[in-house]
């Protein structure tokens, strides 16, 4: 009798142990089974080492990439390939944020209960919110420059261009490439923003400084402030808040940087969103940094001019544009196309009445400034910036605003490398990308 009661219990523990055991593979494979899936020996989804499984297309079914038994097909036009390699990335891994990587179990056809079956072997297709063409555009405005180029729908989030240069050609990976070559600037730059930064510090005075209306700087072209000189490119003469940031008054901002203190700068580059990390389709967004020196020096008026060590994310800034089109409210960008735009609202970035403000002045820039006969048929509302990094080189262009148009509601960021003059250089790069998207 004992003899039988005691293997009765082993059998019992044996099943317990079994039971348990059976948890946790089922736990690991929902937790792994994509990984183990897209595993590099897989002969499934890979032929000699490549991915053979999955499309990725743009918005107009323009293929970017296709992964196929037969090999890997990309678009048959070097340039798409060059200004789209970034966000869909190439089949070396070297774009490690690219959605080819980030993305495989999808591109596969991964579930928890098929696994990798899928009647046809071909894998799923993605559709992006890019426009190939729109992205082509953007690159070769870019001309000789490095640098980045990003347009979103502010009503939905739907990235529509991203350019990130120097670039490369999936095809031909480049034996020597430059520095930065693998690197997205729209998501994981972070670069002193200069002027455009006053769209910040101009939000934190109308919300904070009684009688801006009244607010008057006379300019002789540098200011001093606790001891140290703050340049203009040139004498501004007497402004008013609305002339200030028209005519980039440096020594304006400083002096209502210094007004508002380091904790009001701060509090309103937090609540512009541009210390977030986006998380688009799943690729993260680097933070923008700042500093905001607490005692009265000139680099607290330098970090509201967007000077000093301020560094921001363009992703982050082009959100922040569309907060302003938006009457505030922020939306998140994404890049995978769905069935049903439903945008994700990251809450409101500003008062409606504070970005309403901000708007009539970003379009008082364009009449005073920029030149609206510059930007023909395009509703814009923008800020340029030029951004000194390193004295005696060629300042870095910045353009960023949106369009009002109902059925183009879209918010840019441009940033040209070494490009001189924001308006001038980053300007036309802005007007051709949106005409390619526009028209
Ligand atoms: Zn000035």
């Amino acid at each position: 009798m004992r003899k039988v009661e005691s293997r009765a219990l082993a059998c019992l523990l044996l099943a317990v142990i079994l039971f348990f055991g059976l948890c946790y593979f089922i736990y690991k494979m929902a937790v792994n089974g994509e990984e183990w899936s897209t595993f590099k020996g897989n002969m499934n989804v890979y032929t000699d080492g490549q991915l053979s499984r999955g499309s990725i297309y743009d918005r107009n079914g323009e293929i970017l990439i296709q992964c196929t038994k037969d090999g890997i097909i990309y678009s048959n036009d070097a340039e798409i390939r060059k200004a789209t390699v970034h966000t869909v990335g190439d089949i070396y891994g070297n774009i490690s944020n690219g959605l080819l990587n980030l993305k495989k179990g999808d591109l596969i056809g991964y579930s928890f209960i098929n696994g990798i079956y899928s009647p046809d072997d071909t894998g799923n297709e993605i559709y992006l919110t890019l426009d190939a063409n729109a992205c082509e555009v953007a690159y070769n405005a870019l001309g000789d420059h490095n640098g980045t180029v990003g347009v979103f729908n502010y009503e939905t989030g739907e990235i529509l261009c991203v350019v990130s240069k120097p670039t490369f050609d999936p095809m031909d990976i480049p034996d020597d490439p430059e520095d930065g070559t693998y690197y997205n600037k729209f998501i994981q730059g972070t670069m002193v923003p200069g002027s455009i930064f006053k769209l910040i510090t101009a939000a934190a005075a109308i919300d904070s400084i009684d009688n801006l209306d009244e607010f008057s700087f006379d300019c002789d072209g540098s200011s001093e402030v606790e001891g140290d000189v703050i340049n203009c490119t040139y004498a501004h003469g007497t402004v008013d808040f609305e002339e200030a940031l028209a005519k980039s008054c440096n020594g304006a901002f400083g002096e209502l940087s210094m007004e508002m203190g380091a904790d009001k700068l701060e509090e309103y580059t937090d609540k512009a969103g541009l210390t977030n990390s986006y998380n688009i389709d799943g690729i993260m967004t680097k933070p923008s940094s700042f500093e905001f020196p607490s005692d009265t020096s000139v680099n607290l008026a330098w970090s509201g001019i967007g000077q000093y060590n301020d560094l921001i994310n363009p992703c982050a800034m082009m959100v922040y544009m569309g907060a302003i089109a938006n009457g505030g409210e922020a939306v998140e960008p994404s890049l995978i196309k769905r069935n049903s735009v439903k945008p994700n609202s990251l809450g409101n970035y500003l008062s409606e009445e504070t970005a309403d403000k901000i708007k009539d002045m970003m379009k008082n820039n364009v009449v005073e400034t920029y030149g609206e006969e510059n930007y023909p048929g395009l509703d814009i509302y923008a800020k340029s910036g030029t951004a000194e990094v390193v004295i005696g080189e060629q300042p870095n262009g910045w353009f960023v605003g949106f369009v009002k148009n109902e059925d183009y509601p879209y918010a840019f960021v441009v940033f040209v490398e070494k490009g001189g003059n924001g308006s001038t250089s980053a300007g036309p790069v802005a007007r051709k990308t949106l005409e390619a998207l526009i028209n």
